[in-house]
């Protein structure tokens, strides 16, 4: 992908983790070919930035030559702990193998578009709830054993209800929603689909499909005549009012940048985690992304502490597998020195921060240093109610939607936005580089006046936007 600061390549393994070798070998393409830096996504993809085509056509036969096989079909993710999680209600791996084989057998691909994607979520430590996807199925505990609820457009709680059914039945309506997608064009995703066909969908499980899914995708009136046969489907499931909620597909990463920051809470891929054999280590990258050098020396350190395996987590996480308790305690204490994330209640990872300069060419201000300030200043980041964007531009690409304080760089300097996105008007200005120190005044005010009991964005609603933009204005 183009973006600000040349090509962006964006890998996502197909066995999921990396030898630290593997991961080694990557970094220093990375510093061959592109301009340095990596990034780790909130979706757990991996990124090299800073590619011309050239170097990205050697960075491509380099990442072959390291054996490393990178998916190019539509993506079916499972979290990075499938199949070694104590606490997950089904192994997501088989069902998410029997979808890409379908997907393949359908010819589905080269129909749809890069980013429609299909999550398949066993459940346990490691929630999947927050990634946006066009099908989504979700291990559930039921009298009848484990089932899939399967739903469309969305994360977790965005997304449309349609049916909870057996591993089969799950597959073929996941497959026969993607051909209903397919028949839309590349462009289109599921939340495109009418209500007829979603009705269509959550029949599909209550009559028998075909064990070999039909090439032509609708056979719709087919389907909706043995649909409103079964008067028991419950169409009231797929929620009208849901709709209004969707998130694009793969939110963020429609941008080809690092996303943003997620405020909602869930439990963080960062520290200690129990496998059902031994233990997984999560070292997060601060706001998504790190030097390449400093990836190659903590999974040199890994390598050299016993770590069998690399996988790349959601939240812009490494989990390193394979180490001891003690040789777990003392990567941890490399990667504190090398800058890496290594604590859950670490304030960076509350704050969404594009590259920005000197990252990106498109940037106007240092978004990351501004960013690595307010933290330092700010270790609480006040409560979990606020949202912290820092953005480069106005294209808004580490968060696209509205956060409670947005900081964005145009060519007046460090824009302030309340309560809306880094495309919104700013309210007031600052120069870029002492941006952090009016972020500073509108916190001081927020301890100093809120109310007992009050959330910050509450206090931050009181306050209202002009009064908001004036303490940002005038500290000094
Ligand atoms: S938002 Fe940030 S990363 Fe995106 S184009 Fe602007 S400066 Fe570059």
């Amino acid at each position: 992908m183009r973006t600000g600061d040349g090509l962006l390549v964006r890998l996502n393994p197909v066995a999921g983790g990396l030898v630290p070798m593997s991961l080694i070998g990557l970094g220093e393409s990375a510093l061959r070919h592109g301009n340095g830096i990596m990034e780790v996504t909130a979706r757990g993809s991996l990124q090299i930035r800073g590619l011309t085509t050239e170097s990205a056509r050697l960075l491509a036969a380099e990442v072959d030559a390291l054996g490393i096989d990178v998916r190019s079909s539509v993506p079916v993710e499972i979290g990075p702990l499938a199949g070694i999680d104590p606490e997950e209600i089904a192994d997501p791996r088989p069902l998410a193998e029997r979808i890409r084989a379908a997907i393949e057998e359908a010819g589905l691909t080269a129909r749809l578009g890069p980013k429609v994607s299909v999550v398949v979520d066993g459940g346990g430590q490691l929630t999947m709830d927050l990634l946006t996807a066009d099908v989504r199925l979700k291990a559930v505990r039921a009298d009848a054993g484990v089932q899939w609820s399967v739903s469309v457009a969305g994360d977790a709680h965005s997304a449309k209800p349609l049916a909870t059914v057996d591993a089969e039945a799950a597959r073929d309506i996941a497959v026969a929603a993607l051909r209903m997608v397919a028949e839309k064009g590349r462009e289109a995703h599921t939340r495109d689909l009418s209500e007829r066909q979603l009705a269509s969908l959550a029949g599909w499980h209550s009559f028998a499909p075909p064990s070999v899914l039909p090439d032509i995708s609708p056979p719709w009136g087919e389907i909706r005549s043995r649909s409103a046969a079964n008067s028991h489907v419950p169409t009231s499931a797929i929620g009208e009012s849901a709709r209004a909620g969707l998130i694009s597909p793969l939110e963020g990463e429609m941008s080809g940048r690092t996303e943003g920051g997620a405020v909602e809470r869930h439990r963080s891929p960062i520290g200690l985690l129990n496998l059902t054999e031994g233990h997984a280590l999560g070292i997060a990258l601060p706001f998504g992304s790190m030097p390449a050098q400093n990836l190659i020396d903590l999974a040199s350190e890994a390598a050299n502490l016993g770590a069998t395996e690399i996988r790349l987590a959601s939240g812009r996480a490494l989990l390193f597998l394979g180490l001891t308790p003690s040789a777990a305690s003392t990567l941890q204490a490399c990667a504190v020195a090398l800058g890496f994330v290594t604590s859950p209640t670490d304030p960076r990872t509350r704050i969404a921060a594009c590259p920005g300069t000197p990252a990106c060419a498109s940037g106007h201000i240092p978004t990351r240093a501004i960013a690595e300030t307010i933290a330092k200043q700010n270790p609480d980041l006040l409560d979990a109610s606020l949202t912290l964007h820092i953005s480069g531009c106005t294209k808004g690409c580490a968060h696209p939607g509205a956060a409670a304080l947005t900081l964005v760089g145009d060519e007046n300097g460090a824009g302030l936005v309340v309560d809306g996105t880094a495309k919104a008007l700013p309210a007031a200005y600052r120069p870029g580089y002492d941006a952090a120190r009016g972020v500073a005044g509108i916190f001081a005010a927020l301890r100093a006046q809120s109310h007992q009991g009050e959330t910050v964005a509450a206090c931050l609603k009181r306050l209202g936007a002009a009064g908001i933009a004036e303490l940002y204005r005038r500290n000094q």
